[in-house]
């Protein structure tokens, strides 16, 4: 199903024009138009789902294929020396479009990113207590 004023739901299923790489049945993947990197893309499934929470399991396992796939032509053509895959999920994360996407964005040698995440150093106590938490 489609959403009512989704901007991703009309860009995927092509009522708003984009800078289309790939398209198949379930998804289209386009260049960011605000790119971290030359080459920066977003898978967008047709279907809405708001974010990975809600996509249906099939789309899931398709989407890693298919990002597979885009690493391979990214490394081919766009000589990228890595990539990051990247996927926010509510607005604490930083997701600024609720339709799901998956960023795909090609790393350069120099290219001025970096992925600063602040991290901690747990006891193995406290890693044991958020085991616990998860697990049981
Ligand atoms: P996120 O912060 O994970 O929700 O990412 C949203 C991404 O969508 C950002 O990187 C934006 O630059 C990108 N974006 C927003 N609107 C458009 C659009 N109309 N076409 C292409 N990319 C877009
Ligand atoms: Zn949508």
């Amino acid at each position: 199903m489609r959403k009512e004023n989704c901007i991703f739901c009309k860009i995927a299923n092509g009522e708003i024009p984009s800078k289309t790489l790939y398209e198949d049945r379930n998804f289209r993947v386009i260049l960011d138009l605000g790119p971290a990197t030359k080459g920066h893309a977003l898978i967008l499934p047709k279907e809405h789902a708001e974010n990975l929470y809600d996509l249906p399991q099939e789309s899931a396992s398709e989407v890693m294929v298919l990002a597979q796939k885009m690493a391979a032509t990214f490394v081919e053509k766009l000589h990228c020396d890595g990539l990051n895959l990247m996927q926010n999920n509510g607005e604490v994360a930083g997701q600024t479009v609720r339709h799901f996407h998956l960023h795909l964005i090609p790393r350069y040698v120099d290219d001025g990113q970096s992925i600063n995440l602040k991290t901690g150093s747990p006891t193995q106590e406290e890693l044991e207590a958020i085991r616990r938490t998860i697990v049981e």
